[in-house]
């Protein structure tokens, strides 16, 4: 297949996204695949003539991945089956939003052919981002993802900065000696001044550490303000 021969949706959806260097960029017939690059989670962007369509087309998983189905209707954004139905101003939007919501939780160093590798992991935290989206709240500003380490001398979670300081100093353990760690990913919920687990639950202050209780202490201070005011208007 040569690329003049690509169908016109399928060019002028790729033209709005081909930029987005965090995906490798398949072109199938009739199709985008995405390859998020440092997860190697698919997004599948097909197309439908309709809504009515997309939502049939939504029916058909293919195991892991995200489904995005392209509509010609204009202002069209709505979860379907767990697929993303969309206008196509708002894929590009769309694919940024996933890339934020993949998240580094973790390392193992493994051994490859006589030589030790470090093999990543990484999350997608889906139900978080449909909240967000929902409630339309922006990263950075009303949200942060961030890591946490559940201490398993203690049992508290400890923000991922202050790891080593915390095993040395409350437990005399040496994080150098570690060869994996896996973290959980918390949402610092500003508009909330909450912090919640990818569930959506709510993580209380007693279950962190004391480094933790600082730290969070210190993000809540400075970022508060800005989204009380935003709420005010
Ligand atoms: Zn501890």
């Amino acid at each position: 297949m040569k690329y003049d021969e690509l169908n016109e949706r399928v060019k002028k959806a790729y033209v709005r996204v081909r930029n987005l260097d965090d995906y490798y960029w398949n072109l199938e017939d009739g199709r985008i695949i995405g390859i998020h690059k440092k997860s190697e989670l698919n997004v599948r962007i097909k197309f439908a003539a309709n809504r009515e369509e997309a939502e049939k087309i939504s029916k058909n998983k293919e195991g892991e991945g995200i489904d995005i189905i392209v509509v010609p209707e204009k202002n069209t954004f709505y979860l379907y089956n767990g697929a993303f139905i969309l206008s196509s101003k708002f894929l590009r939007s769309t694919l940024i939003d996933i890339n934020d919501h993949i998240i580094w939780h973790g390392f193992k160093v493994i051994e490859d052919k006589g030589k030790l590798i470090q093999e990543d992991f990484y999350e997608y935290l889906g139900g978080l981002l449909i909240n967000h989206l929902r409630n339309s709240m922006l990263n950075g500003q009303d949200y942060l993802l961030w890591q946490f380490y559940k201490c398993e001398e203690c049992g508290k979670y400890v923000d991922i900065d202050s790891v080593a300081r915390h095993m040395k100093r409350e437990h005399g353990i040496d994080v150098a000696n570690r060869s994996e760690e896996i973290y959980e990913v918390f949402e610092l919920n500003f508009v909330k001044g909450k912090i919640f687990n990818k569930f959506g639950k709510e993580v209380k202050e007693e279950q962190f550490s004391r480094e933790a209780k600082e730290f969070i202490k210190e993000m809540f201070k400075n970022v508060t303000p800005v989204s009380e005011e935003e709420f005010e208007e």
